[in-house]
């Protein structure tokens, strides 16, 4: 499974904007507050302004870094969502939203998505009663998603859970002590809490 693995702090710089990626981490040590410019030699240069394409592309870059998909997987979403009933850009972000790892980390087990990924690689996390390790698993309506008891006691379990307990959002059904999510329904699109323009995606893919 690919996926990105250098600083993560770097891929904010580059969108010049607070993407989360460390959980709570990120509301004290961020160094975005300092260094609010793209990283490398030239971060520091003018930047380029006004183009569409740029504003486009910036736009695509921050969805795909906010959910840890790599450009290829992040384009077939595309071409699926673009093939379904519906508008494509909502289309796609409820396909994203319904990952297993972002199921897992909208649930609170993991402080961030990539956190969330991990428990998923470590076969921490059941789907419908079955032990599931894929990341990329597109959930259903209806399907339960579990954190096994092995993990339920990991500090970072139950410290992440106690501080996100609150923001379950409402197409997720936490069953019982929380370790236990039934996805209710996909989501609508003002349920999608992420800050990005998603119709500037499709224009960009639709060029
Ligand atoms: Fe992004 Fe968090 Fe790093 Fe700040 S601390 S740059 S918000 S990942």
């Amino acid at each position: 499974m690919a996926r990105y693995t250098g600083p993560v702090c770097r891929l904010c710089r580059r969108e010049r904007e607070k993407l989360f990626l460390k959980g709570s981490k990120c509301d004290t040590h961020c160094p975005l507050e300092k260094r609010n410019y793209p990283p490398g030699e030239h971060g520091r240069d003018r930047a380029r302004q006004g183009s569409e394409y740029l504003t486009q592309l910036r736009e695509k870059q921050k969805a795909r870094r906010i959910y840890g998909v790599l450009e290829k997987q992040f384009r077939n979403m595309f071409e699926e969502a673009s093939r379904q009933d519906g508008i494509t850009g909502e289309n796609l972000l409820r396909m994203l939203e319904m990952r297993l790892d972002n199921i897992a980390f909208r649930a609170g087990w993991g402080v961030s998505r990539s956190q969330a990924r991990q428990f998923v690689l470590h076969g921490f996390v059941t789907v419908n009663g079955r032990k599931a390790t894929i990341p990329s698993m597109r959930l259903r309506r209806g399907d339960i998603v579990a954190l096994k008891p092995s993990a339920r006691e990991l500090a970072v379990v139950t410290e992440s859970i106690a501080s996100q307990a609150p923001h379950i959002p409402a197409w997720l059904t936490s069953i019982g002590s929380g370790f236990e999510v039934e996805v209710s329904n996909p989501p609508l699109r003002e349920q999608i809490d992420v800050k990005v323009r998603e119709q500037l995606i499709v224009e960009l893919y639709s060029k």
